[in-house]
């Protein structure tokens, strides 16, 4: 059978780790898949200059679909976010990370089986900024006075918030289209529209227009961002398929793994028109990386995705299989797992872990 070309980028910090157990794990399931592997991140700009390189984009344009480790986004510098650029250069205008209870891992509830779906392209993400102090900044500042805007202190740093009629629209029907596709039966839409009119009172008008346009069959509601985070804490089943601007969306992803085990354990997509790459919630992990102690699981999951993806369903399948097997037995579990078991057991290394999952493979029909 032909293999299917999917290009690599490992990324940096646990990004090596957690990509090569992934790489290993889609063996052992019996995709046929190939890997192109392409370069990003801050370890790239030694070589070629740029930490997003001409061809890593042109690969994944080639391929069509890739599955990337994460990558460290230095604060404070010059260095603008990688994920970003990618997500722009190849119109990855949803982020999709679904939720899903995982028992073993150590989550607070074990019915949670809910999808985010985060608007990827602009917010506070838009990268428009004025430097404090900046003539951009002063300019802006003098003419919010002027035109009796409001008035903002002299000494401010500046981000613009976007949020377009034309995004909104795409990122709420994609949400719409993907719980139709998927068989659930209700869209939440979260926002600050109370607060902020223009951005988020615009994302809400636009969500309840496509909601209007939809059929019947799918409900629709929507929940102020404060709330709905206290919601989903209390009772995440009353979710179904949530819809966020992207700065909410980016913040819920991290709460709502905390709920079902952590981000050691959360999968993710980000989906264009044309182009996915798939990739883990979680970033590069400065502080264990090289330690051979990363939870390989999010990434892994991110796989599974992919396969589902390419039409690799029956492997995607097993590898699920396999993770909640080798989570029920708890043999083999990572040190963040332990920790959010309140286990005392010996951690398993990221390569003990995945070798515990190639086994599974190994033994299912
Ligand atoms: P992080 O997700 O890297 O880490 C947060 C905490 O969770 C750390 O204590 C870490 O050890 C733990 N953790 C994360 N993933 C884990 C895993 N798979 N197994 C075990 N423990 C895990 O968040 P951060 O520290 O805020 O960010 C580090 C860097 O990653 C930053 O430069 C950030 O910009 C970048 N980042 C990249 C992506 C991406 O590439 N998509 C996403 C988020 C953050």
């Amino acid at each position: 059978m032909a293999k299917r070309t999917v290009t690599l980028i490992p990324g940096d910090g646990i990004g090596l780790e957690t990509s090569a157990a992934m790489q290993r794990v889609v063996e052992a399931s019996g995709a046929a898949i190939a890997w192109e592997v392409a370069e990003a991140g801050a370890h790239t700009m030694e070589n070629c200059g740029t930490p997003l390189p001409d061809s890593t984009i042109e690969a994944v344009k080639r391929n069509g679909v890739a599955i990337k480790g994460p990558i460290t986004t230095p604060v404070g510098t010059g260095f603008r976010s990688v994920n970003v650029a990618l997500r722009r250069a190849l119109g990855l205008y949803v982020c999709l990370r679904p939720v899903l209870s995982l028992p073993g891992a150590g989550g607070r509830y074990d019915d949670v089986d809910m999808v985010i779906v985060r608007e990827n392209s602009e917010d506070l993400y838009a990268g428009i900024e004025f430097e404090e102090g900046s003539q951009a900044a002063r300019d802006l500042i003098r003419f919010c006075e002027e035109t009796g805007a409001g008035a903002i202190r002299p000494d401010s740093g500046i981000s613009v918030k976007p949020i377009s009629v034309t995004a909104t629209r795409d990122i709420v029907e994609y949400a719409f289209d993907y719980a139709a596709k998927h068989g659930r039966t209700k869209v939440t839409a979260v926002h600050k529209a109370n607060i902020m009119k223009h951005s988020d009172g615009l994302f809400l008008r636009v969500a309840r227009e496509v909601a209007e346009e939809r059929a019947a069959s799918i409900g629709f509601d929507d929940r102020i961002v404060d709330a709905f985070c206290m919601n989903m804490v209390v009772d995440p089943s009353q979710f179904d398929v949530v819809v966020f601007p992207n700065l909410y969306g980016d913040i819920a992803s991290d709460l709502a793994a905390g709920l079902v085990g952590g981000l050691g354990i959360a999968p993710g997509a980000n989906i264009g028109k044309r182009y996915a790459v798939f990739e883990a919630v979680h970033g590069s992990a400065p502080d264990i990386a090289g330690q051979d102690k990363a939870n390989p699981t999010a990434q892994i999951l991110s796989a599974a995705m992919m396969l589902d993806h390419v039409g690799e369903r029956v492997a995607a399948e097993r590898i699920r299989r396999a993770v909640r097997a080798v989570y029920a037995d708890g043999k083999y579990l990572t040190a963040d797992i332990r920790k959010a078991t309140r286990s005392s057991e010996r951690a398993a290394r990221c390569s003990e872990f995945t070798a515990a999952l190639e086994e599974a493979l190994e033994q299912m029909d």
